[in-house]
């Protein structure tokens, strides 16, 4: 098996040499890495399906960790194969794509859904003019302005890393550096480098509000990201040595684990009212903005929740080629309620990135379901099964 994960390891980083978003982290022997010579991606094909061959079918019994890394070896294989005819031209629809790299049936929901909670936003914001537009102009009030950014994303990260540490043991000397960037198509991103360390770096090319900094802290930090591959490090890759855990290949079902995890990690951390309590307490102050109107906000911020996969039609119909990119922006206007410009940026991500975007809101439901259904409400069995999840190579089928 450890010769199967050295092939798997060697082959991840021999496919990111064609596709410069596909390795999103590795912290392996260097030794591994390709050398200058690219291998053809028919040649990669091949040995993907030769190591499918000698992975062969999941044991019948044994011990559950070991049948959990077969079926990763066996999922992330076929992910790389399909990402493999993507790089050769071939071009799948959304859904079967979504399939294929994520190990996933995506949902799809009507127009009238949304235009329900849209609705009900209509009634909070009434007047004339677009609804997006009457939203945002409240929304505006809620913006960290540039020179409170830092104090106030240093304080969310330390809420978030002293709620996570009281639940998980994290691995000594864990931390994060963050760095603010721009001219990205994301917003924030985790760079995982390894020895218990990540890069965060926050997109600042538009307005970030508020609620950005808990979402970001949590999402990307602690319970995210950073605390999902050190915990990868230290139980699998460091514990166990199976070093197929250090390499992350972004375009694989692993993703919609990471995302779920981050996403659905901020309901962990900060369990029912207590964000409200936090956000009023904490950070507006911290922002400089008036925390009489924080309820008011969080109500809002929920019912546009609702929206989250409007995102993911705009993107079906857009990567179908059913609309354009100034289409799948005016969808997004309406029914995800970005404004233009954010809109726009988010329709370079779906260039980027394509069916990707299902993992934030499908993952983070699926996430939601399987914790739930084992925790029952109880806060303490919540976190227990939150981190057996961030240590374990359970992948999207297997959340069912
Ligand atoms: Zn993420």
């Amino acid at each position: 098996m450890d010769t199967i994960a050295e092939h798997y390891v060697r082959l991840t980083l021999a496919v990111g040499q064609h596709d410069p978003d596909y390795v999103d982290a590795y912290y392996g022997p260097p030794e591994w890495k390709p050398g200058d010579e690219k291998t053809s991606l028919d040649d990669l094909a091949q040995r993907v399906a030769a190591l499918q061959k000698d992975l062969g079918p999941a044991p019948a019994s044994g011990d559950d960790m070991e049948r959990l890394r077969h079926q990763y070896l066996t999922k992330q294989l076929s992910s790389m194969a399909a990402r493999l005819r993507m790089l050769k031209g071939e071009r799948l629809t959304f859904d079967d794509e979504a399939r294929a790299l994520y190990d996933v049936t995506v949902p799809s929901q009507p127009e009238s859904h949304f235009q329900s909670v849209l609705d009900e936003l209509e009634k909070r914001f009434p007047g004339s003019g677009p609804l997006v537009d009457r939203y945002e102009a409240y929304r505006l009030g809620f913006v960290i302005p540039k020179d409170r950014l830092d104090t106030v994303f240093t304080a969310a990260i330390g809420a978030c890393r002293e709620r996570t540490a009281r639940y998980i043991e994290l691995p000594p000397g864990e931390s994060f550096t963050v760095e603010y960037v721009t001219g990205k198509s994301w917003s924030g991103y985790n760079w995982y480098q390894g020895g218990f360390k990540s890069l965060i770096q926050v997109n600042t090319d538009l307005p970030i509000y508020i609620d950005r900094a808990v979402d970001l802290a949590c999402h990307e930090g602690y319970p995210g990201h950073h605390v999902y591959n050190a915990l990868l490090e230290k139980h699998l890759v460091k514990d166990r040595g199976w070093k197929e855990f250090a390499v992350y290949p972004l375009f694989s079902s692993q993703s919609l684990i990471a995302e779920g995890t981050a996403n659905y990690g901020i309901a962990v951390a900060f369990p029912g009212d207590e964000r409200l309590a936090y956000e009023t307490q904490v950070l507006f102050p911290a922002a400089g903005l008036d925390p009489a109107g924080a309820r008011g906000y969080y109500e809002v911020q929920a019912l546009v929740e609702k929206l989250a996969y409007a995102g993911n039609e705009a993107a079906r119909r857009y990567i179908n080629k059913e609309i354009d990119a100034a289409q799948a922006a005016a969808w997004l206007e309406k029914y995800a309620l970005m404004p233009r410009a954010r809109a726009e940026q988010r329709v370079r991500f779906f260039d980027q990135y394509r069916s990707y975007v299902i993992n934030y809101n499908l993952g983070k439901d699926m996430v939601r379901e399987y914790i739930e259904r084992r925790a029952q409400g109880d806060v303490t069995k919540r976190w227990q099964e939150f981190e057996r999840l961030l240590s374990s190579p359970r992948l999207p089928s297997g959340l069912e």
